[in-house]
């Protein structure tokens, strides 16, 4: 199904990879920003935003949270870049079974980068004082359907707790709170 054409901010983010010395703190300041209460804590496993850190090498490569992937891909990545090779998957931004990024520590669900929400520029993009991190904005038209966004959305949030907490659990919780209705 398909829908009006509508104007659309488009955000992104440039990563200046060479600049990036790893220290962390767009780390810090994305799961503070992400915390309950707001700013109440930290801790950078709950950051949309990882630093792939190899100091030995030299090596600092910021990576944002993408979309939840269900199932491990049957193929795997390996960048070897001026002369420093990667490990596999590396780069991927997708929460997904094969690892452990880009997931809630405490209950396993995928988290994605919200480009922060209700702000002006993200919080990492401020925190990063060597400029690697540069918010840009384009609009764009786009055909888009709002009821089917937010369905595939829904899809993907029940989906996942189908993974972490089996399908017959998830099925008891949803007739629970029907019954409740
Ligand atoms: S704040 Fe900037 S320099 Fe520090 S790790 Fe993040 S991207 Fe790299
Ligand atoms: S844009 Fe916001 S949500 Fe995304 S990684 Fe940066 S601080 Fe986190």
């Amino acid at each position: 199904m398909t829908g009006e054409k509508k104007k659309r901010v488009i955000k992104t983010i440039r990563i200046d990879v060479d600049k990036c010395n790893g220290c962390r703190a767009c780390e810090v300041i994305c799961s503070a920003f992400h915390a309950e209460p707001k700013y109440s804590s930290n801790n950078p496993a709950r950051a949309r935003i990882r630093v792939i850190r190899e100091p030995y090498k030299d090596q600092y490569v910021p990576v944002y949270a993408g979309d939840y992937a269900p199932a491990e891909c049957a193929g795997r990545d390996k960048y070897t870049i001026d002369g420093k090779e990667y490990e596999e998957c590396a780069f991927c931004r997708a929460a997904c079974p094969s690892r452990d990024w880009f997931k809630e520590p405490d209950t396993g669900l995928p988290m994605r980068c919200d480009m922060c929400e209700g702000e002006d520029e993200p919080w990492c993009v401020k925190w990063c004082l060597d400029d690697v991190l540069v918010y840009e904005e384009r609009e764009e038209w786009v055909e888009e359907d709002k009821e089917e966004i937010k369905l595939e959305q829904l899809d993907v949030g029940l989906e996942s707790l189908a993974d972490r907490y089996g399908l017959d659990k998830l099925k008891d919780a949803m007739a629970r709170l029907t019954a409740k209705d």
